[in-house]
């Protein structure tokens, strides 16, 4: 699918005053459970995209695996982290199943102000903390068809003990809950079919974009 950008050197020869690159800077913080395929989702945002960039967090929690370095996240120590709090660094931070997660606030400034799509993921106490500071940034949060279903994808994964399996259910179904009272997202979107929830995420962001380089103007 075609980046709205590309068409934006047809539109300026017939307006007066369009959005800048810079006016055109949004910060998007997607939210959901685990399990609820948000990764996935954010990926596919980040990818279709053209002037979009991921928000690598610095995080204490163990590196798995499947974890890339400074892809997935910045893996420090809790000292290290604590000095980033210490230096008021962060946009925001959360403790998040007793691990800490954190978003550099230079690195997303700079970013905004070369008018990128900045994308977090991040859960929902962080979300609060952003939208407290930068009441333009967009919230989506990801929903599950059900919390059936949910339980049933989180079994799925097999990556985790059944009693593990039964505490991030519940986790889930208090991280919905807040999402919903929080009044900090703007969209909520079911993820029935992954592909089709990636191409509605790509819609809603883009929408999201305009309207909000409209209001820049
Ligand atoms: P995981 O360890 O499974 O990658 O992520 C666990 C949770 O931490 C997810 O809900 C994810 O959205 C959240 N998370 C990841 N990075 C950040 C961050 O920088 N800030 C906050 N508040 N949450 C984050």
């Amino acid at each position: 699918m075609p980046d709205q950008t590309s068409s934006k050197s047809d539109a300026q020869a017939h307006h007066p005053r369009l959005p800048t690159d810079t006016d055109n800077g949004l910060l998007l913080m997607i939210s959901g459970p685990s399990g609820v395929g948000k990764t996935t989702i954010t990926r596919g945002v980040e990818r279709s995209i053209a002037d979009s960039v991921f928000s690598v967090s610095c995080t204490t929690r163990a590196k798995t695996e499947a974890d890339v370095e400074a892809v997935d996240y910045h893996f420090i120590s809790d000292e290290e982290f604590q000095e980033l709090i210490d230096n008021n660094a962060f946009l925001e931070w959360a403790d998040v199943f007793g691990k800490k997660y954190g978003t550099r606030k230079k690195w997303v400034d700079e970013q905004l102000s070369r008018g990128r799509l900045v994308i977090l993921e991040i859960d929902v106490e962080g979300a609060k903390q952003v939208k407290a500071k930068m009441p333009d940034a967009f919230g989506l949060f990801v929903l599950p068809p059900s919390e059936e279903e949910l339980h049933r994808r989180l079994k799925n994964r097999k990556r985790e003990s059944e009693e593990l399996i039964a505490k991030r259910f519940a986790e889930a179904k208090h991280e919905i809950a807040e999402a919903k009272s929080s009044g900090v997202y703007d969209q909520f979107l079911i993820n029935e079919n992954l592909d089709e929830a990636i191409v509605e995420a790509i819609e809603k962001v883009r929408t999201a974009r305009r309207e909000h380089a409209m209001n820049s103007q």
